[in-house]
């Protein structure tokens, strides 16, 4: 199944708070309802498509996950796209009727959103692992009232209207119907004593400062979960979590690939010919790297362990070196007589490749 853009399927930008992700999707859901457009196939996929983007959408969890990993994972009749029937959303549209704005009284206490942070790490922080500060500005639980948005020694007084239950009710027709109670908002409570610290609220945005450990071997995109430490909750809900997520710069010289890490080496025909020993990079230094003789263009020379740290696990990967032949652009006339020299001494003998070429040659043409 391909990947759906929930946010274009609403017509919403990734931004998009709670409120625009509502009104988006009744105006949708209102346009292609079933009962609007009887028999037309087409409508039915499309009201289909907009209450499965809403679902995951309107979740705070599913939101987070579907933001990260462009799918939401599990079992999709948990809650998922495949329940989100037409119980839900005549709930929904009914609501929007009635113009309220928040569904009755469920639970007050609400978990705090996930919060996400980029840190860009260079080559050799990941290879080495690292200890830094993060400056988090987030929504921390008010101490004042203890999050319980009530000035001390208060208590919110039982809403007159509703009696507590959060939602009223009326007739219309031969339909009796609930919706939220206008005074208390659905609350069942009227604060009457705002904590001035939160006006209300129950927390407070601040600008926390955290240590974080990035062990040795991450890779791009790596995230590392830091749980409670996002959005604290409302009411006396749990907190959502951070995500740092890591993006590792590229490296003047190496390239990463798994734990190996990858260099082109440029060689002289002599020294290819003959072996050398070349100084080369690695991780925070210099080191030294035998070239045998006869090495080839295209081979690869590793030093081992000189690679990245395995994250999970031990040991590192190796430094490969893959041999590039830099052939003389311009000759001096030494040079050049010493090479014809090379030439002549060389006639007689090819390497596997020349004689293999000439051998097909022959095959082709008969002589
Ligand atoms: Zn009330
Ligand atoms: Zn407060």
């Amino acid at each position: 199944m391909a990947a759906k853009n929930f946010y274009a399927v609403l017509g919403v930008p990734r931004q998009a708070d709670d409120a625009e992700l509502k009104k988006a999707y009744r105006k949708l859901a209102r346009m292609y309802h079933p009962d609007k457009n009887p028999g037309d196939k087409a409508s039915e996929e499309r009201f289909k498509e907009i209450n499965e983007a809403y679902a995951v959408l309107s979740d705070a969890d599913k939101r987070a996950q579907y933001d990260r990993f462009g799918t939401v994972a599990g079992p999709a009749s948990q809650g998922g796209p495949g329940d989100m029937g037409f119980g839900s959303i005549f709930e929904d549209l009914f609501e929007g009727f009635f113009g309220q704005q928040e569904r009755g009284r469920r639970t007050r206490a609400r978990r705090g959103e996930h919060l996400r942070y980029d840190l860009e790490v260079s080559l050799e922080e990941a290879a080495e692992g690292l200890e830094t500060k993060l400056q988090i500005p987030r929504h921390e639980t008010c101490e004042p009232c203890r999050g319980s948005g009530q000035q001390t020694g208060t208590s919110p007084e039982v809403c007159s209207a509703c009696r507590g239950q959060g939602q009223v009710r009326f007739s219309q027709g031969f339909l009796t119907v609930a919706r939220p109670c206008p005074q208390c908002g659905g609350e069942g409570r009227i604060n009457r004593a705002p904590c001035r610290e939160c006006r209300g609220q129950g927390r407070q945005r601040k600008e926390r400062l955290l240590k974080i450990t990035i062990p040795a071997g991450v890779e791009d995109d790596n995230q590392l979960r830091l749980s409670g430490e996002g959005e604290s909750g409302l009411f006396g809900g749990p907190a959502g979590d951070l995500f740092v997520v890591l993006h590792v710069r590229p490296h003047e010289i190496f390239v990463r690939h798994g734990a190996d890490l990858l260099c082109e080496l440029p060689l002289g025909f002599p020294q290819a010919a003959l072996g050398d020993q070349v100084a080369v990079p690695v991780l925070g230094g210099k080191a030294w790297l035998t070239v045998p003789p006869g090495t080839q263009p295209g081979q690869q020379l590793r030093l081992k362990g000189k690679g990245m740290p395995h994250l999970r696990g031990r040991g590192r990967g190796d430094a490969v070196y893959q041999v590039v032949i830099e052939v003389p652009a311009r000759l001096t006339p030494r040079q050049r007589e010493l090479l014809e020299e090379f030439k002549q001494a060389s006639q007689d003998e090819s390497g596997p490749l020349l004689a293999s070429f000439v051998e097909r040659m022959k095959k082709l043409f008969g002589s």
